[in-house]
């Protein structure tokens, strides 16, 4: 018998500066976990894996949830969802924005083009304009260049973005995030949680040394900090140009047993295990809007099949 594991992953749960929900996140998030709840199978992610790996049988139609970043909402939003419906859940989560002495860009750049002071800026030999949905596309074409770049190019290229931009007030992006307090009420209350590098950087555009060390520290530190095992990293960005070879190799040295893109598709025994895939969702839009009813109407056909 062979073995599926579809693993669905999301960010935040209500609006951010880098991911606007319409309407009620929470409820859309509830609905979607009520489909998935009915239609598949909701097991423990790490769980899954390890069977995968061992060539050991899932359940028909298994799924997987996970959540990256550690926004504040997962805890104050989805974990009552999730206990509710008596799902279980992973928190992949930053140790650099847990304890606040780290940043995260993306947030920080969304903010600035919502509140920029000017019609149009120029960065870096483009031009950027900043109001409705052409502001929007400007932001992930910014994101998009500032994702790409190592730490320190990125936190210099951040600073000239955000001072061409000229944004009123201050982004007070860190009332976003969870804390420690907060990543230890999620173990608490019986939620796994995972690593998603020490600082959120973009780990292919770091040295194969820097890769390792970023992603052996933040397992020891959240392995400390929590004290539970850390033993699969969400790969931040997740797509080609955020994990290599040499990421995946990382991984491996710095002691993890799994290691999860955000590359679209299933895991089966022989997916690698440091390159699960994932689909990510939002809160907001239905399994349709996000490409996913090829997905939806994969599990339906196995429900049919048994
Ligand atoms: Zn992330």
């Amino acid at each position: 018998m062979t073995s599926r594991l579809t693993i669905f992953g999301w960010h935040n749960v209500e609006s951010t500066w880098c991911f606007p929900v319409s309407g009620s996140g929470v409820a859309g998030l509830e609905g979607q976990l009520r489909r998935l709840r009915r239609m598949a199978n909701v097991v423990p992610l790490e769980w899954a894996l390890d069977a995968l790996r061992a060539g050991e049988p899932l359940p028909p139609r298994a799924v997987a949830l996970c959540w990256d970043d550690g926004y504040r909402d997962n805890l104050e939003l989805a974990v009552p969802v999730l206990e509710k419906l008596e799902l279980p859940g992973t928190f992949f989560l930053v140790p650099g924005l847990l304890s606040g002495d780290d940043r995260a860009w993306w947030e920080i750049a969304g903010w600035a083009f919502a509140r920029s002071g000017r019609e149009t800026v120029e960065w870096r030999g483009e031009t950027y304009p900043t109001r409705g949905a052409a502001g929007r596309a400007a932001y992930g074409r910014a994101s998009d260049r500032l994702r790409v770049m190592t730490a320190a190019e990125r936190a210099a290229a951040l600073e000239e973005l955000v001072d061409r931009l000229a944004p009123e007030g201050a982004p007070e992006d860190g009332r976003l995030f969870l804390d420690w307090e907060g990543a230890r009420e999620m173990v608490r209350r019986g939620f796994s949680v995972g690593s998603h590098t020490m600082r959120h950087v973009t780990l292919a555009q770091e040295t194969p040394e820097d890769q390792t060390e970023d992603l052996r520290r933040s397992r020891e530190i959240l392995q400390r900090e929590l004290d539970v095992p850390i033993r699969t990293v969400a790969y931040p960005f997740g797509q080609a140009d955020a994990v290599s070879r040499d990421t995946e190799d990382a991984a491996v040295k710095a002691g993890y047993a799994h290691g999860l893109t955000t590359e679209f598709g299933w895991n089966g025994g022989t997916t690698p295990g440091t390159h699960g895939r994932r689909i990510m969702l939002d809160p907001d839009r239905g399994f349709v809007a996000t490409g996913l009813s090829r997905v939806t109407g994969r599990l339906r056909r196995l429900r049919t099949a048994g």
